[in-house]
């Protein structure tokens, strides 16, 4: 199957259409996370009370770094173009809805996205579990193996496989999980070119 084929398409958000401004590291020390531990893993494992106080803090700061999101290179340009050709497009990130709906107004795609095709943390859980792709997969009524998966980081890679969807690499010059990989591209607008 070749890109120009595929009509349903999945973008991870944060690094991949936008670019990647969390500090994690930063993040994990105001939360008082172990370096070598998932956030949003270790926040589950907590008590109810603990957590919630955390995940409102964690909401507060990403609210600030969504009305500031840039747009990754060539990535309204390749959304705007998968619009305009009819393709039906939606987001899995491990953001909150509500923030990715922030950023994709702050880029100037929003309108590329039905708002129920965008799922974060709470509508899907956290990638690198297949289960937002397989529901996109329902909503839409395609197979998951007519989809594709486009992300920044293995958890996008590992998602779509998971699901059985077809998967591209961006935003890495280099690319470190090759067995993972469908396509990769520098960035947006080399996966715009492989569009034809
Ligand atoms: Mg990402």
């Amino acid at each position: 199957m070749s890109l120009t084929d595929i009509r349903h398409w999945v973008f991870d958000m944060d690094g991949t259409l936008t670019v990647a401004v969390h500090d994690f590291a930063a993040i994990r020390e105001a939360l008082g996370i172990p370096p070598e531990h998932d956030i949003l893993t270790h926040l589950a494992a907590l008590p109810a009370d603990v957590a919630a106080a955390k995940h409102a803090w964690l909401l507060e700061h990403e609210r600030d770094l969504a009305v500031a999101s840039r747009p990754a290179v060539g990535a309204v340009e390749l959304v705007r173009e998968l619009a305009g050709r009819g393709c039906r497009l939606g987001i899995l990130t491990r953001n909150a809805r509500e923030l990715a709906h922030i950023t994709l107004e702050a880029i100037g795609i929003a309108d590329c996205f039905a708002a129920a095709d965008v799922l974060g943390r709470d509508e899907a859980p956290p990638k690198p579990h297949p289960g937002g792709l397989l529901k996109l997969a329902q909503a839409w009524e395609v197979p998951t193996s007519s989809m594709v998966m486009v992300g920044d980081y293995r958890f996008d890679l590992d998602c779509g496989r998971a699901a059985g969807t077809h998967t591209v690499l961006v935003n890495l010059p280099d690319n470190p999980w090759p067995e993972l990989t469908d396509w990769h591209a520098a960035d947006c607008r080399a996966l715009s070119r492989l569009l034809g």
